[in-house]
């Protein structure tokens, strides 16, 4: 029996990026019959409870690169720096790990896919001769975005916020500067720079394998085709929505907010989670806090450590001793006058299984592309508070005509980071459950559920897309075996 084609997929760290690799990597062994190996990186830490690489199916494994320094970065360098510099100061242990690959699996490498902060590597799958992929766990939009990041340095001069015109990128409703990924925002940290070389690293792959789907990103979809039959961007594959499915009653420890959601009204209570690294500054989380009391509505909050310097301190790991409790730091009364309508959930949620509750009516996030599809999956609308990343590119689509499942007050240019008071929480927490933006948002959201079923379906839009990307692997296999 011939061996099994195997794939090597590089992962960066964070829920974000390793569920949805986990997922990919399952299809590709379950469905496709590959023989898949996930690479990590020993220096970058996953936040989360449990790993979704501790379950794989047989077929998948996991092998580490060993930890590298970071001692000479500045404490304050930006999060995207760190995770970079890490991919970029364990190339060569990835080289050697892909040469030990290639001499002793049967099949050797078919193919290298990256996540989509690890492009730099694929230049050292090229010098092996490995066709190389781009595993995009956000939305085109947001790939497109970045592809842009070198035009952007080199033809403006001013800071993204200040841009006069709307950035116009193709088939994508128009951005503001402002809502461009955070580590463009500012040209003189060092983290500009390597944005600008992510940009042109995306180029070495042979195509971009993205978490979405059509009735999302039609129009977006349509053009990067366009684009891509012209020879301006490798072709993408829409194979989206990867989600974490949700784990069956039967085989789960039921968390006990569950088990209070169970005896909650159907549709009446909002989940509030800013994802595994968001965190909100001390101010902002009693306003957040008192707001959600004074809207009256039901609620389920994952509460972080506040943090007063850093939105995404909780993915570093330094918001908080590990004996510091985060209820701690809400107003005080807050718990007992709540207690009964609201729900506090320390650090982490088992959030799919909460968004397909029936008693889950509403969804405050950060919009991460995970907890975005997660949301679209359940058919749940929300309420976007973006925080860093590529988050107020979701929240601009999210919020936009084309897909109208969320509700958005953009904060005015210039004054992001300002705290969004206890009156806005509570409007936008009333117009989400009960109000006529929030109905149009549900009856949107209910929409994107059915479209997200039908990409998912045998012989659907999924399927179909990896079924080509796999026969253009095979391709270039035979190419290389000719
Ligand atoms: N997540 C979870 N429980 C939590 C927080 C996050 O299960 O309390 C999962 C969530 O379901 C999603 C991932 O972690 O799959 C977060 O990814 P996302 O892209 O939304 O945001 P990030 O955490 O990368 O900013």
């Amino acid at each position: 029996m011939a061996a099994a084609p195997h794939v090597v997929i590089l992962t960066s760290s964070g829920a974000g990026h390793v569920v949805p690799v986990s997922e990919l990597a399952k299809r590709l062994a379950v469905h496709h019959g590959f023989a898949v190996t996930i690479v990590t990186y020993a220096s970058l830490s996953t936040p989360g409870h449990s790993s979704p690489l501790a379950s794989l199916p047989p077929g998948v494994s996991v092998a580490a690169l060993p930890e590298v320094s970071l001692s000479d970065l500045p404490a304050d360098a930006h999060l995207v720096t760190r995770i970079l510099t890490v991919i970029d100061r364990a190339l060569p242990q990835l080289r050697d790990l892909l040469r030990s690959l290639l001499g002793s699996s049967p099949a050797g490498i078919t193919a290298f896919l990256t996540d989509m902060l690890c492009p730099a590597a694929l230049a050292v799958g090229k010098e092996m001769g490995l066709p190389g992929y781009v595993f995009f766990t956000s939305s085109l939009m947001s790939l497109l975005s970045l592809l842009y990041t070198p035009e952007l340095a080199r033809t403006t001069t001013c800071e993204c916020r200040d841009l006069p015109d709307p950035v116009l990128l193709p088939g994508c409703v128009p951005l503001h500067g402002a809502d461009l990924v955070d580590p463009v925002q500012n040209r003189s940290d060092p983290v500009y720079q390597i944005m600008i070389d992510l940009g042109l690293n995306y180029l070495l792959a042979e195509g971009f394998i993205v978490n979405t789907m059509d009735a999302l990103e039609h129009d977006t979809l349509v053009a990067f085709k366009e684009l891509s039959d012209k020879g301006v961007y490798p072709p993408a594959y829409a194979v989206g929505p990867f989600t974490r499915r949700r784990c069956p009653d039967e085989v789960m420890v039921k968390h006990s907010c569950l088990r209070w959601l169970d005896n909650q009204p159907d549709g009446s209570v909002l989940y509030v989670s800013f994802g595994s690294g968001g965190t909100l500054s001390t101010e902002q989380t009693g306003e957040l806090a008192a707001g959600l009391e004074a809207s009256g509505q039901r609620f389920l909050w994952v509460v972080h450590h506040p943090n007063d310097k850093d939105s995404s301190a909780a993915y570093l790991g330094t918001a908080a001793t590990a004996d510091d409790d985060p209820l701690r730091h809400l107003p005080e009364g807050f718990v007992e006058r709540t207690n009964g309508r609201g729900l506090l959930v320390p650090l982490w949620a088992p959030q799919v299984e909460i968004l397909n509750h029936a008693a889950v009516g509403g969804f405050m996030s950060h919009c991460g592309w995970n907890s975005t599809l997660e949301s679209v999956a359940a058919g749940v609308p929300m309420v976007a508070w973006p925080l860093y990343a590529e988050q107020r590119l979701n929240a601009v689509m999210l919020s936009s005509e084309r897909v109208g499942m969320a509700l958005w007050e953009r904060p005015p240019v210039g004054k992001d980071g300002e705290v969004v008071h206890r009156e806005e929480v509570a409007a936008l927490a009333r117009e989400l459950m009960v109000g006529e933006k929030g109905d149009a948002a549900r009856k949107n959201a209910g929409h994107l559920r059915d479209e997200a079923e039908i990409a998912l379906a045998p012989g659907g839009p999924q399927e179909r897309a990896l079924t080509a990307l796999v026969g253009v692997v095979f391709l270039h296999l035979k190419r290389r075996i000719e």
